[in-house]
């Protein structure tokens, strides 16, 4: 039991207050004296949105009407919400449903199912948002790896045979048909990593044909990066459907400096007529778990260990954020865990992959989480500008990567205001319009009459993130309001108790 503390019962005054001068219920909202970017790419004109209901009604030189809730903009840009098109906050979003790390980056949609893992079944999902919606509206794929696992079950080190095909593809057709944007593939992890590119393709046909489209974490970042790029490829030109490369990276010293080359590679396939596009996050440090640095998965192949010490991921940029089984080594790095235990890096990375595999099979949960520091900056940059990456976080709502709580804001700050690498128009037409196009939503992603109202004022002069790999959770600064579907969520940048995230389904095929 808690009692209600001073500050407590301050907050909850001013969250009443805030929340009546917001309303949007009875009267009308306008934003007055707004820099308004529209999510287009276009450049920005000053005028003013006029909000009825979750709604957009009008956009320009407006006139407040007596009944008008006016809001004074202030010369701040007043953008469309952020869409964030690789998101994990399904992990935690039906208790944590204000998502602060997103709501607090501009973030109003978040995309999840990603890597192949979906809630399941999704039908359940989108009832239990609906009955206590979140802050932020909520869109899904369908998980390849989750479906495979309940149809493989233990015996998944092996492509699905034709009877598992029929009942896999049987769980499909019903999470597409329960508003699934389509299928993700998570082909680089457990159990998908086992899936011949046939079973996939066979599955991918299916979610073509019922209107969806794919999106895929590859088979591989690094050793095999190329081959990967091609079977998507191959996928998005047999099947005619929008197929997207999740978390965009070269994650290989020996593959730095070629992202002109993938370019390329894209470009042709665009060329071609296959609809591929990707997201990215703007670090060149990436998490998951140790495993899937050995495709092999083996912790004892020692060739292996060398191969990722010198050309995957340097011991001095692996810094573990999980380990139950130690969870001392929890915030070091690989190299500083190795002078602890009087080893080298490579034989504590076998001996802890060993740990983490005991703990795994132990008590069936995750044994592990690392940073990986694979990525170079002039790739990273090289990735983002391409006109067909939009920005996303790949992080959920407790993530110790600083993604989690800081992608959008560190592209405005870092990428747009301090490197000039783009416009402040394209930069968050890459947030907003174009993930909106890739998805297919028809009414969101833009400022314009007739869209849901998802809006995020903020200061272009001092949006930053201030989450780092010490203090993911910082959240970022210059990201004053934030509405969804009209109702206001932020403001001044503190969070107001409002839930009036929507679940997104895929849109009917027209
Ligand atoms: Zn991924």
């Amino acid at each position: 039991m808690t009692c209600l503390s001073r500050p407590f019962l301050k907050r909850l005054l001013m969250t009443t207050v805030l929340m009546a001068s917001f309303s949007t219920v009875a009267g009308e909202t306008l934003i007055t004296n707004a820099v308004i970017v529209d999510g287009t790419g276009g450049s920005s004109v000053i005028g003013s949105v006029r909000i009825a209901g979750d709604r957009i009604v009008a956009v320009g030189a407006l006139t407040p009407r007596e009944a008008d809730t006016v809001i004074d903009a202030g010369g701040l840009v007043l953008a469309p919400g952020f869409i964030d098109t690789h998101s994990h906050a399904d992990e935690r979003i039906l208790s944590q449903r204000d998502a602060g790390p997103k709501i607090t980056q501009g973030i109003t949609t978040v995309v999840v199912g990603q890597d192949g893992s979906s809630p399941y079944p999704l039908a359940t999902f989108f009832e239990a948002l609906e009955e206590t919606p979140a802050t932020v509206n909520v869109a899904a794929y369908a998980g390849h790896n989750t479906l495979r696992s309940i149809v493989l079950k233990e015996d998944f080190k092996r492509t699905a045979n034709p009877g598992q095909m029929q009942v896999l593809s049987g769980l499909l057709r019903e999470e597409l048909d329960a508003g699934a944007l389509g299928l993700s593939t998570g082909l680089e992890y457990e159990p998908g990593i086992y899936s011949s590119s046939a079973e996939v393709l066979t599955l991918a046909k299916q979610t073509a044909a019922q209107g969806g489209r794919y999106i895929s974490h590859l088979r591989s970042e690094d050793r095999w990066l190329q081959e990967s790029i091609e079977e998507i490829i191959e996928i998005g030109r047999v099947t005619g459907m929008p197929v997207k490369i999740s978390h965009i990276k070269l994650a290989m010293k020996g593959l730095w400096g070629t992202a002109p080359n993938i370019l390329q590679i894209l470009e042709a396939a665009r060329a071609e007529g296959v609809d591929i596009t990707a997201d990215i996050y703007p670090y060149i440090f990436w998490q998951a778990n140790m495993m899937v640095l050995l495709p092999e998965r083996d912790p004892l192949d020692h060739e292996a260990i060398d191969f990722v010490m010198q050309e995957l991921a340097p011991p001095a940029g692996i810094i573990f954020t999980h380990f139950p089984s130690q969870p001392e080594y929890v915030g070091k790095t690989l190299v500083e865990i190795a002078k602890l235990r009087g080893e080298t890096p490579a034989e504590a990375f076998s001996k802890l992959a060993q740990l983490s595999i005991g703990y795994e099979v132990e008590t069936g949960q995750s044994g592990d989480v690392i940073i990986g520091t694979s990525m170079n900056e002039q790739d990273l940059q090289a990735l983002m500008v391409w006109p067909h990456t939009n920005i996303c976080t790949d992080g959920g709502l407790q993530d110790r990567h600083p993604r989690g709580a800081g992608s959008f804001p560190r592209v405005l700050g870092r990428y747009v205001r301090d490197l000039q690498l783009m416009r402040l128009e394209e930069g968050i037409h890459k947030m907003t319009g174009l993930p909106a196009r890739h998805l297919g939503f028809i009414n969101r992603g833009l400022i314009k009459p007739g869209y849901q109202a998802d809006l995020v004022l903020l200061d272009p002069k001092t949006v930053a993130d201030r989450a780092t790999t010490a203090e993911p959770f910082l959240s970022s600064s210059g990201i004053t309001a934030v509405w969804v579907n009209g109702e206001a969520v932020l403001h001044k940048g503190a969070f107001v108790s409002a839930y009036p995230g929507q679940v997104i389904r895929r849109a009917a095929a027209p």
